[in-house]
């Protein structure tokens, strides 16, 4: 068993997931969780993803080994702070936030003493949020990305050893490289998705034509445009020192083949879209 008593704050898609994958594989010796959502604290108990829902943070965490915060990522660190006042001194507290550098930097204000916080990333979900979506094999063989800071000590075994338990290929990296990796492998992408999406959809004239009309093509690259805007509004915003040079960088890209396109250069256009697809295929 990796840990005794597991608090998971926020029960949506991820933090779910986190409830039922360590329900299932027996990694906790009891799940208690706490979520502003009454309607998903139902659903987890009733699909007995938990042992205990409780009224408030400090309910949730008073007894607990390991703390999960599972929040929207601006509720992360003012969570994760509040936890810390209220979960025993030799707990570890963790969190899943698809940005890390601004988690960890306000976690590291923290005096010493008191549980440790270990800043995690699951490279996993989906673009459906809330609990209904939570699957406990979700983590599967997914990587998972720790980003120790300056209050993580020992925390980082425990978090290891947890998502492991949990199916995840375990990986630590400080959290800027984090989130200069992810700009371009996650925020980049999402972002690129929502303006494909709104540009066929302004250039076809409107849904119905591209609902019949469209192909694979379409279909495969606008899949995560769906994801819930909030959450991309706030993961854009908090990375946006990262993702700006990231996104300036795809639009290059893209007036490159633009150029070439320009000046019907076909050879040259062969070469590069060749070299492209023989980096994708070597993924
Ligand atoms: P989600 O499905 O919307 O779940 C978030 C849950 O947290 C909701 O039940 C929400 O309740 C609850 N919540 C919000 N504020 C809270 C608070 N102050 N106290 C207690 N509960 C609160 O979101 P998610 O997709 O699981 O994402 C959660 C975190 O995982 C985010 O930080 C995200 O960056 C990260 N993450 C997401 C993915 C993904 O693909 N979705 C992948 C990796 C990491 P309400 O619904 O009532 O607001």
């Amino acid at each position: 068993m990796a840990v005794g008593n597991l608090s998971v704050v926020g029960l949506g898609l991820i933090g779910g997931s986190v409830a039922l994958g360590a329900r299932e594989r027996g990694l906790a010796r009891r799940v208690t969780a706490f979520d502003l959502s009454p309607a998903a604290a139902e659903e987890a108990l009733a699909a007995g993803a938990v042992d205990r829902v409780a009224p408030s943070l400090a309910e949730c965490c008073r007894e607990a080994d390991l703390v999960i915060v599972a929040v929207p990522v601006m509720a992360i660190a003012p969570l994760a702070l509040q936890a810390h006042a209220v979960t025993p001194p030799a707990a570890v507290i963790s969190d899943v936030g698809s940005t890390k550098t601004s988690i960890v930097t306000l976690l590291d204000a923290l005096p010493e003493g008191g549980p440790s916080f270990v800043g995690g990333h699951p490279i996993a979900g989906r673009e459906n949020s809330g609990f209904a979506s939570a699957r406990g094999d979700l983590f599967q063989d997914a990587p998972f990305v720790i980003t120790p800071g300056a209050r993580s000590g020992q925390g980082v075994e425990v978090v290891h050893r947890f998502w492991s338990g949990l199916g995840c290929r375990v990986h630590v990296m400080p959290p800027r490289q984090h989130d200069r990796l992810f700009a371009y492998l996650s925020h980049l992408p999402h972002l690129a998705a929502y303006a494909l999406t709104d540009a066929v959809l302004e250039g076809v004239g409107g849904p119905d034509t591209a609902r019949t009309f469209t192909g694979g093509g379409f279909r495969d690259f606008t899949r995560i445009a769906a994801s819930d805007p909030v959450m991309w509004r706030d993961i854009s915003l908090d990375n946006r020192d990262l993702l700006l040079p990231a996104l300036d960088h795809l639009i290059a890209r893209l007036d490159f083949l633009r150029g070439l396109l320009a000046a019907g250069d076909g050879a040259e256009l062969e070469v590069v879209l060749t070299r492209i697809r023989a980096a994708k295929r070597s993924l």
